[in-house]
């Protein structure tokens, strides 16, 4: 596996990359000056059309290092599909097509979104009614449209599985299967996942030509800027000291995490109630009732959001200043993703879990799993 120290001296610049002018245009439009270490490690390899397996995180400027080449891989004279990306949740496919639209804005490949929880007729002429040459979407949909005819992948020579991991966990396994099997051999494949257990070792084996495989050394690169604290509380007191702790920051903008819809649905009808403006996120709102949240959250309408896991998983939200770990993450994977929602593109961020005395024994196996400290911390005087 090839790594890239962080602090390896290093100097990676976009110039040196071969990168077509119009893009590296629309780079500098986005006000980035090196590339990431990911990118440094992964452009080159996919620019020079070899298969790539990415370990990466959300965070870690991975949609660029897939999307830049997908730009320079579409030739705009061919008609149909030429590139496909799959992605686990319907926010992270909005995600990276906004990403590849702003990387093309000065010669326009135009993505066509295809995921689920919106209604597939306005789809289906979406397909019809013009070329569409970049695709990005997640695997129950577009299966579906493959089973209906309505899209074809015989011309697909760009092929991105993104957080594969995580569509595995979510039971992609098999439709990610039969999607690839609708799109020609002769094609490369770019895979990222912030870990690689066995299944996904399984998939790169059977479905990518001898890889390259790349890793960034730290993977606490991302979230190196993030101050990460607990605080020891009684579990019924949580309300009380997530206000504590809000009240004490000038002006926070905030995710809360919950592990269950019931749990964020309370919460968030709490803090309503307690005069904060605060929004609600989880895999029971539908997609116009997620879009309008994010996007008030995103502005700064609401300075809270309360968010359950799934609902918030890879969410770039600039700016975020504080999570919130009002419940405990699953595991260490989770809690890294979960602090990951800020400190976002080298900014700062404070990440505070509330461990209740149920969950000392869990939060300390986290603790000791990650790399990085996590400070005690008390509780501000008047909590
Ligand atoms: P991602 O890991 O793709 O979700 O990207 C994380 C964030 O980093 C996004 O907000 C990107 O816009 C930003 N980003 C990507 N590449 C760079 C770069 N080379 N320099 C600065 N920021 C970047």
């Amino acid at each position: 596996m090839e790594t890239y120290a962080p602090n390896e001296a290093r100097e990676a610049s976009f110039m040196d990359l071969p990168i077509s002018e119009p893009v590296r245009k629309a780079v500098a439009k986005q006000g980035w000056e090196t590339p990431t270490p990911i990118q440094a490690l992964a452009l080159p390899a996919l620019l020079e059309g070899e298969d790539v397996v990415g370990m990466a995180q959300t965070g870690s400027g991975k949609t660029a290092a897939f999307s830049i080449p997908l730009i320079e891989a579409i030739d705009p004279k061919v008609r149909g599909v030429q590139a496909l990306v799959l992605l686990p949740t319907r926010e992270l496919a909005a995600q990276a097509a906004r990403e590849i639209e702003n990387l093309s804005r000065y010669a326009p490949v135009r993505p066509l979104v295809l995921t689920g929880g919106v209604s597939i007729g306005p789809q289906i002429k979406a397909l019809k009614g013009r070329s569409n040459q970049v695709v990005v979407g997640t695997p129950g949909r577009i299966l579906d449209h493959l089973n209906r005819g309505t899209l074809r992948l015989n011309g697909v020579r760009y092929l991105v599985l993104d957080e594969a991991d995580r569509m595995l966990d979510m039971g992609f396994a098999p439709d990610v299967g039969r999607i690839l099997s609708h799109t020609p051999d002769e094609r490369q494949t770019a895979l990222f996942s912030a870990t690689m257990p066995k299944e996904i070792r399984g998939i790169v084996e059977r479905h990518m030509h001898s890889p390259r495989w790349l890793k960034v050394e730290s993977e606490t690169t991302t979230v190196d800027t993030v101050e990460q604290v607990y605080y020891r509380v009684d579990a019924r007191d949580k309300t009380r000291v997530l206000r504590t702790l809000l009240d004490a920051e000038e002006k926070p903008l905030a995710i809360v995490f919950r592990r269950t819809k019931h749990g964020a649905t309370k919460l968030h009808r709490q803090l309503e109630r307690d005069g904060y403006r605060a929004g609600l996120l989880h895999g029971g709102k539908s997609q116009s009732q997620r879009d309008k949240t994010l996007a008030a959250f995103s502005k700064g309408r609401t300075s809270i959001l309360v968010a359950t896991n799934v609902a918030a998983r890879g969410l770039d939200v600039p700016n975020v200043s504080h999570v919130f770990n009002y419940d405990l993450p699953e595991d260490m994977e989770t809690y890294v993703h979960r602090i990951g929602r800020t400190a976002r593109a080298g900014k700062e961020g404070v990440a505070a879990t509330l461990v209740g005395d149920a969950e000392v024994r869990d939060f300390e196996k986290i603790r000791r799993a990650l790399p990085v400290e996590v400070r005690k911390t008390d509780l501000p005087v008047s909590a």
